[in-house]
């Protein structure tokens, strides 16, 4: 691949919370080969001016539930209303998906990601969990696997509701296991309230790390339940949501490998208090910022929005609310090649229309990203 030279950057940042590197310069094929200063930049086949803007790595969006149709706009103004979030809708947007043709579901999969994309997302993780029968589960792990690597198994969304519990829990970790693992690379359970408990997690999640799959955890979004106790157990590599957490529970991440990832818009949307990412970030847990992008709870796709949300409602300074949204994130699907510019890194990054990073949490809702470079290729 032929190598471009990235010069002009006012603020380079490779690797978030490090530091910032000025009148810096990047080469690039599909991976990053050299970054440092201007005045030291190697040749390279074309080059490319940016004319002092900021350059960051890429925004990792380790959680987002993408293979769906319809919308629930209608549920968002009854909510905005007054009538509290339950997680109940989520059998409307399961009867739309059924009754979507393939077609329908691939472009408004392509939309989603696309809308990602231009605002600066390179690596997307995307659910299944609007089918919640072995076809449709299958069908929308097939489609997700045309837009990433990236892919979950999240048949234990919620009990449809043509099931009963327990012979869903049964065909979960079964029969529609079998058919959806070649098209996943995680599996993930809502363990919560209303949704699955803690002993269907661990046997749906145990039967998904027998078949391959690696395991992640919706955990204490509504009630102060035992999901992050559970993704330490079986040593998920992220515990989502973590807004209600007992002090043993923080502890509990920070002295494991399990990535807490915070997903803000999810609070935003349902008018919900938001996670507590200082008191994580201060006993050393890891976190991850993702949009959780779906139709019910949170249908933001900006990671920048997130980041926003961070900073102001989360008590995360700029610089932790980067790192969550990029390594963080990364750590989250297990990646150590994406989230960062180091060399040998992918070539995913984004040239901001503002001189700093900081600008992203400082100018909330201004689209700053004015390019996007996805392995070497811009968008
Ligand atoms: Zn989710």
């Amino acid at each position: 691949m032929r190598s471009l030279l990235i010069t002009g950057i006012g603020e380079l940042t490779t690797h978030a919370g490090e530091g910032v590197l000025r009148d810096a310069a990047l080469v690039v094929t599909d991976r990053v080969e050299w970054a440092g200063p201007a005045s030291a930049a190697p040749a390279a086949d074309s080059a490319w001016d940016a004319e002092g803007s900021a350059v960051i790595p890429g925004f990792v969006d380790s959680h987002a539930h993408l293979v769906f149709a319809g919308d629930r706009a209608a549920e968002f103004a009854a909510r905005m209303a007054g009538q509290p979030y339950t997680g109940g809708g989520i059998r409307t947007t399961m009867a739309a998906t059924r009754a979507a043709s393939d077609g329908v579901l691939r472009a408004n999969l392509a939309r989603l990601v696309g809308e990602m994309r231009r605002q600066g997302t390179t690596t997307v993780e995307v659910k299944s969990g609007y089918g919640l029968n072995v076809d449709d589960e299958a069908r929308s792990l097939r489609l997700a696997c045309e837009v990433t690597s990236e892919t979950t198994f999240l048949g234990a969304h919620v009990v449809p509701p043509d099931a009963s519990r327990e012979s869903y829990v049964e065909l979960v970790a079964g029969a529609m296991l079998s058919e959806c693992a070649p098209y996943a690379k995680w599996i993930d359970v809502f363990c919560e309230r209303g949704a699955f408990d803690v002993d269907e997690s661990r046997t749906i999640l145990k039967a998904g790390a027998a078949a391959g799959l690696l395991p992640r955890i919706h955990a204490n979004q509504l009630t102060r339940g035992g999901g992050v106790q559970l993704a330490v157990e079986i040593g998920a590599a992220s515990a989502d949501h973590c807004t209600h957490l007992a002090d043993s529970d923080v502890d509990t991440l920070a002295s494991s490998s399990t990535v807490a990832t915070l997903l803000p818009g999810a609070e935003f949307s349902t008018r919900s208090p938001y996670p507590d990412a200082r008191r994580l970030l201060d006993a050393g847990a890891t976190v991850a910022l993702a949009t959780d992008c779906n139709p019910g709870s949170s249908y933001t796709s900006s990671m920048a929005f997130c980041i926003a949300l961070g900073v102001r409602e989360m008590k995360m300074t700029p610089a932790e609310a980067l790192l969550a949204a990029t390594v963080g994130g990364a750590r989250a699907l297990r990646r150590d090649d994406v989230g960062h510019l180091g060399t040998g890194a992918a070539a995913d990054l984004i040239v901001l229309d503002a001189p700093s990073s900081l600008h992203l949490a400082y100018r909330p809702g201004v689209p700053l990203v004015k390019k996007v470079l996805h392995k070497g290729v811009w968008v």
